[in-house]
C-alpha cells in the first residue's frame, strides 16, 4: 500500500523537481506508517534510479519501452495505473507540471479518485486528508478535503526544499501491457529550449517586461543574468510581441517559478503576472514608477530607469564575486 510518485528526468538525470516530489511522497507516506514507490519511465541507469533512497522512496518501478521516451499522456497514465494496481497504492503524487497536469488527472478518473491539483502544503491526516492549495491566482488558499479511497495530488514545484539524506532505493522492473490506442498520439520530436539555467529549475531569475522598451535592450539583462547565473524570464506581452520566446513567460498563462530570488524590470505587477512569481523567496522590482503594483509585492525595490540601474547592478555583482 505505498504511496506512488511519478519521477521525470531529462536524459538518464532525475529533475530537481521530481526528487522534491519524492520527498513529499516520504512526509505522507511517513504519517501513514507506508513506503514510497518513485516510478520511471525511459532510458535512465540503476545508479540514477537507487539514488532515489537519498530523498526517501525505497523502491523504483522502471519500464523501458522506447515509446515511453518522450512523453506520452496516455501511455504515462497507463504505466502508473500498472504501478498503482502492483503496489495497491492509496495515494498517487505527481508534479503540478506539464506533465503531471496531463496525467494525474487521467489516473484520479481511472481510479475513481479525488484529485488535489497544485497543493502546497502536506496533507492534514487529523481533518481526515486536507491539503492546501493556491486559488484565484494565488491570491487566497483552499483547504480540500479528499474522502476517496484511492487520493491523487499534484504538487506545486519548488513548495519545499530538497534536502539529500541516507539511503538507496530497489529497482524492479514493471511490465506494462499497453494497448495500440495508448500511442494513438506520439511525440515524434522534441526541441530543447535555449538558455544554460532552465527555467523551472532556475534558483535566480532575471526578468523583463514591456518597461525593457524592446528585444534590443534585453542585453542588460542577459548581461546580469550571466554575472548571477540566472535564468531568463519575461511577461506575457513581452512574449506575445516576440520580444523573447513563449518558454520564457511566467505568469497565470504561463510558467510557475519560485526560485530564491526573482529581479523583475520594467514589470507592472499585474496579478496575472504575480499568479506565477509570488512563490519567489525574495523579490526585487526595478521599476521607473513609484506606483507600479509591484512594489507591493516586492521585498527591495530600486525606483529607477532600467538602462541605468541594471547595469550598476551587473557591476556590482562582479565586483562582489571579484
Ligand atoms: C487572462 C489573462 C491572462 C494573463 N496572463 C498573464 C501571464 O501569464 N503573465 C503575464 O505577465 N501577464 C499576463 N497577463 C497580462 C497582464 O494582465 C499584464 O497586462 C501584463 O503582465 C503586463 O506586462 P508588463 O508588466 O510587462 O507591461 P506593462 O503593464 O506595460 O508594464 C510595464 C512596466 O514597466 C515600467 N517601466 C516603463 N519604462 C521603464 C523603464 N525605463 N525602467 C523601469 N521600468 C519601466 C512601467 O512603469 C510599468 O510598470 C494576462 C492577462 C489576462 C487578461
Amino acid at each position: 500500500m505505498s504511496v506512488l510518485v511519478l519521477v521525470e528526468h531529462s536524459q538518464g538525470v532525475f529533475k530537481k523537481k521530481s526528487l522534491e516530489a519524492i520527498q513529499y511522497a516520504a512526509n505522507i507516506a511517513k504519517s501513514m506508517g507506508t513506503s514510497v514507490t518513485a516510478v520511471a519511465t525511459g532510458n535512465v541507469g540503476d545508479n540514477e534510479m537507487q539514488a532515489l533512497g537519498q530523498y526517501g522512496a525505497q523502491k523504483v518501478l522502471h519500464t523501458t519501452d522506447a515509446r515511453l521516451d518522450n512523453f506520452n499522456s496516455r501511455a504515462y497514465t497507463r504505466v502508473m495505473l500498472a504501478a498503482a494496481q502492483k503496489e495497491g497504492a492509496k495515494v498517487i503524487v505527481g508534479l503540478h507540471d506539464t506533465v503531471g497536469k496531463a496525467v494525474s488527472p487521467r489516473i484520479a478518473a481511472r481510479l475513481k479518485a479525488g484529485l488535489v491539483a497544485g497543493a502546497v502544503s502536506y496533507p492534514d491526516l487529523s481533518k481526515g486528508f486536507v491539503v492546501k492549495k493556491n486559488v484565484f491566482s494565488g491570491k487566497a488558499f483552499a483547504y480540500v478535503n479528499i474522502t476517496s479511497d484511492v487520493k491523487v495530488i499534484t504538487l506545486m514545484p519548488n513548495t519545499f526544499a530538497v534536502v539529500k539524506g541516507e539511503g538507496s532505493a530497489t529497482v524492479e522492473k514493471l511490465e506494462v501491457t499497453f494497448e495500440d490506442k495508448d500511442f494513438s498520439i506520439q511525440v515524434t520530436g522534441v526541441s530543447k529550449a535555449s538558455g544554460s539555467v532552465p527555467l523551472s529549475e532556475a534558483e535566480l531569475v532575471v526578468s523583463g517586461g514591456r518597461g525593457m522598451k524592446g528585444p534590443e535592450n534585453w542585453f542588460v539583462l542577459e548581461a546580469l543574468a550571466k554575472e548571477l547565473g540566472a535564468a531568463l524570464a519575461c511577461s506575457r506581452p513581452v512574449a506575445d510581441s516576440h520580444w523573447r520566446p513563449h518558454n520564457e513567460h511566467v505568469g497565470q498563462t504561463g510558467g510557475t517559478i519560485r526560485p530564491n530570488l526573482y529581479i523583475a524590470v520594467g514589470i507592472s505587477g499585474a496579478i496575472q503576472h504575480l499568479a506565477g512569481v509570488n512563490g519567489s523567496k525574495t523579490i526585487v522590482v526595478i521599476n521607473k514608477d513609484p506606483e507600479a503594483p509591484f512594489f507591493s509585492a516586492a521585498d527591495y525595490g530600486v525606483l529607477g530607469d532600467a538602462m541605468e540601474v541594471v547595469p550598476r547592478l551587473t557591476e556590482a555583482v562582479k565586483k562582489f564575486k571579484g
